[in-house]
């Protein structure tokens, strides 16, 4: 791995992340990063409170990872420099955030019923005004003594073939690329090496994204090179980031992987040259 200078995936405390942006802003300014993005997932809340940390010290560029899915397979869409203040945005995003809610009281009542006790309302005030999600039933789990790692709590209540899953709300990529582009975004398939189906990747291509995440914890040396191959063969945008959360146990941390100068300046050139802004 390169020595990045720029981290463009990190969760907050407004998704399943387990620091505030403030935090993560001022460990990035530590660690002498230029610019890093706050990719909560179907999240912009973090946002505002990143940008009046940085004050000049560390670029922040306005971001957020959005969920979609084409049958079962899960699809994350990365969008940078994204007008986060558009109300459009905020009103679409508000019914994700609904939705979320609903589907982890869900899951919380079937665990429940066999006889894991966990609490809602508690699992609810972590995020405030952000996203909910299973890795907070994760945590939960854990520090109630139900489990011992975040991982066991993914296979043994969590995971798609549990008995306790219960579905994300269904959008496909297409609506969410557009949605993106509406707010003036850049939409960058993440990590697509965790998809584990590379048709996904030229499929997304047609329905018109604008680069690829190649960077990322998850992706192995060679998937990296196939994936670089493919963005310059199309002419889309690389980027990467550590998609770090915090959790408890794991060795990922802020900068570890992410993207050099050269390609945050395709980014922001991106941003100036299609969407006049910057
Ligand atoms: P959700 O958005 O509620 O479906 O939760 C998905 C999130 O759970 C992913 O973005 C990851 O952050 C996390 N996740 C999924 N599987 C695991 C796992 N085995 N261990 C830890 N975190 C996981
Ligand atoms: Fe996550
Ligand atoms: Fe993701
Ligand atoms: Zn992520």
């Amino acid at each position: 791995m390169r020595n990045p200078l720029a981290d463009l995936h990190i969760h907050s405390t407004y998704s399943d992340g387990l620091l505030t942006p403030s935090e993560i802003v001022k460990h990035a300014i530590q660690l002498n990063l230029t610019t890093i993005a706050i990719t909560d997932h179907d999240s912009v809340s973090g946002i505002k409170e990143a940008i009046k940390l940085s004050q000049d010290r560390i670029e922040i560029i306005p971001a957020m990872e959005m969920s979609s899915n084409i049958g079962d397979l899960d699809i994350h869409i990365l969008g940078y420099y994204i007008d986060y203040e558009k109300n459009e945005l905020n009103a679409y995003l508000e019914i994700f955030k609904e939705y979320r809610l609903k589907r982890i009281e869900k899951i919380i009542k079937h665990l429940f019923a066999d006889g894991i006790k966990l609490n809602f309302e508690r699992i609810k005030s972590i995020v405030g005004n952000g996203s909910l999600g299973r890795p907070h039933i994760a945590e939960a789990l854990l520090r109630d003594g139900y489990v011992h790692s975040i991982n066991e709590a993914f296979v043994r209540y969590l995971g798609y073939h549990t008995p306790y899953y219960e579905p994300k709300k269904a959008v496909l990529p297409k609506e969410v690329i557009q949605k993106i582009k509406d707010c003036q975004g850049i939409p960058v398939i993440a990590h697509p090496g965790t998809i584990g189906n590379r048709d996904v990747i030229y499929h997304l291509i047609i329905e018109g994204i604008a680069g690829i995440e190649v960077w990322h914890p998850e992706h192995s040396k060679r998937q990296q090179q196939e994936l670089r191959e493919i963005a310059l063969k199309n002419g889309l945008l690389m980027t990467g980031g550590s998609d770090f959360h915090g959790f408890r146990g794991s060795e990922n941390q802020i900068g570890k992987y992410g993207c050099a100068e050269e390609e945050v300046q395709m980014l922001k050139e991106y941003n100036r040259t299609v969407y006049r802004k910057g």
